[in-house]
């Protein structure tokens, strides 16, 4: 089972059921960065020794070697810039099987028994979207068994195979969910994912070195967190965790400490307003110029964008003067020469004056459960932009969020004031 998706959770298994267990089962993932060289994967195979030497039983998952899945991907765009996505997906997929046969060989050195598969050997089963694959199931007796014979299976992260028997990845950042469906399948005790910072930032500390690390964070606000651009952990990793229950602490591949816990909210001490900021670099941004405010615009402007797979972000309609509107929304930067091409020529059908493009825009958004009972969150977040003579382009909102789209030129000062403003860099109020 454990297909992908959002849904109720059970109650969480406690924090220190891993402290408890006298032998856990642990998913333990290392991300780029962490077996991004020879030395550095020999202390990723030596952190798995020294956890099975106290006597846990562990399954590893692990990404590329750090930059190799940019890498291939140049390769690939160098033969033509819409490369075919399955044929992406056997080229990318080469990354994760060179790091789990060298960090299973790195095991075997240390005299440990360990053995790789790629997803497909697994088997991780996915549908059939390429680069953008959800699980639907993974069959996990193979692993079990290794286990049972006190072997190390190293799983590539990213992978998994369609229906058709094809090679699909996961969407950038895969791995995460590749460790944590894993931990649903095997009923793990936890999930570690292992990275370069020591865990779950206030923001993320290469634009605010003040940023704080925090013990704990909610499944709801890390999926908002993800969701709006915090790729310490990929979106849909924090929505299967939250889905089957899997305890998941980020924690430091360089070294020792007790990272971050994302846990259910009544677990989390403090409920500040504002928990943390993340940002989006990768927005552009379209305004069909005066259409007609008539019913159904907005559904003729955006229906072939669904149609041809382009997802919309941000979208604002101003109040109509003497009958008509402009009408502006985002989407990912990569999709903004396609979107353009289908959005031109139903705006002439519009009779729009013309179509603002701009990708040179950026997402800054506030994060924190503690919105729901504090009112003006979203005017003191406009406020301390405004202070600092920054213009705000388009706002969205949900319950525990606010996010607001900015030039490009803006996004250190906006995180940086945002997060000294609300107080993050000190013990939360
Ligand atoms: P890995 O290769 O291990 O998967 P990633 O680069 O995907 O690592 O994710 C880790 C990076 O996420 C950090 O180096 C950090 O710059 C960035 N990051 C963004 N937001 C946050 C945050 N709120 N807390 C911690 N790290 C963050
Ligand atoms: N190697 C893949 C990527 O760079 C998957 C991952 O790192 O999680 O996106
Ligand atoms: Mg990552």
């Amino acid at each position: 089972m454990c297909a992908e998706g959002l849904g109720g959770g059970l109650p969480l298994r406690g924090e220190s059921a891993l402290h408890e267990a006298h032998m856990a089962l642990i998913v333990q993932k290392f991300g780029g960065t962490s077996v991004g060289s020879i030395e550095r994967i020999q202390s990723v195979a030596a952190r798995v020794a020294r956890w099975q030497a106290q006597g846990h039983q562990l399954v590893v998952v692990v990404s590329a070697m750090a930059g190799e899945t940019n890498r291939l991907i140049g390769l690939a765009e160098a033969l033509g810039s819409h490369p075919d996505r399955r044929e992406l997906d056997v080229v990318m997929a080469t990354g994760e099987q060179v790091t789990i046969g060298l960090v299973a060989i790195a095991l075997q050195t240390q005299g440990l028994k360990a053995r790789s598969y790629m997803g497909g050997q697994v088997a991780i089963r996915t549908d059939a979207r390429h680069g953008k694959a959800r699980i639907d199931q993974i069959d996990a007796e193979g692993l079990l068994a290794d286990l049972e014979q006190g072997i190390i299976p190293v799983v590539a992260g990213f992978q998994g195979v369609s229906p058709s028997g094809d090679i699909t990845t996961l969407g950038r950042g895969g791995s995460d969910t590749t460790a944590v469906a894993l931990a649903a399948a095997l009923k793990a005790d936890e999930c570690q994912i292992y990275t370069d910072v020591d865990g779950v930032y206030t923001t993320d500390p290469r634009i605010v070195p003040e940023a704080r690390r925090l013990d704990r964070i909610s499944f709801e606000e890390m999926l908002e967190l993800a969701s709006v651009g915090a790729k310490v952990l990929q979106t849909r990793s924090v929505e299967f965790a939250g889905k089957y229950n899997v305890p998941l602490r980020v924690l430091s591949s360089f070294d020792d400490g007790p990272g971050t816990l994302i846990t259910y909210e009544d677990a989390v001490m403090e409920a500040p307003k504002v928990s943390g900021i993340a940002y989006n670099r990768d927005e552009a941004k379209l305004t069909v110029l005066r259409i007609p405010d008539r019913p159904g615009v907005g559904a003729e402007i955006l229906a072939p964008l669904g149609n041809a797979g382009i997802e919309v972000d941000m979208i604002v309609q101003n109040a109509s003067r003497d009958g008509y509107t402009d009408f502006t929304f985002t989407v990912h930067r990569n999709d903004f020469p396609a979107a353009k091409t289908l959005v031109e020529p139903i705006a002439a059908k519009l009779g729009a004056e013309g179509v603002l493009c701009d990708n040179k825009v950026v997402k800054v958004s506030i994060v924190g459960v503690g919105m729901r009972s504090h009112a003006g969150v979203a005017s003191k977040m406009f406020q301390i932009l405004g202070a600092e003579g920054i213009n705000m382009q388009a706002i969205s909102t949900s319950e525990i969020k606010v996010s607001v789209l900015l030039e490009e030129k803006y996004l250190e000062l906006a995180v940086r004031a945002l997060h000294a403003a609300f107080g993050l860099e000190q013990a939360a109020d």
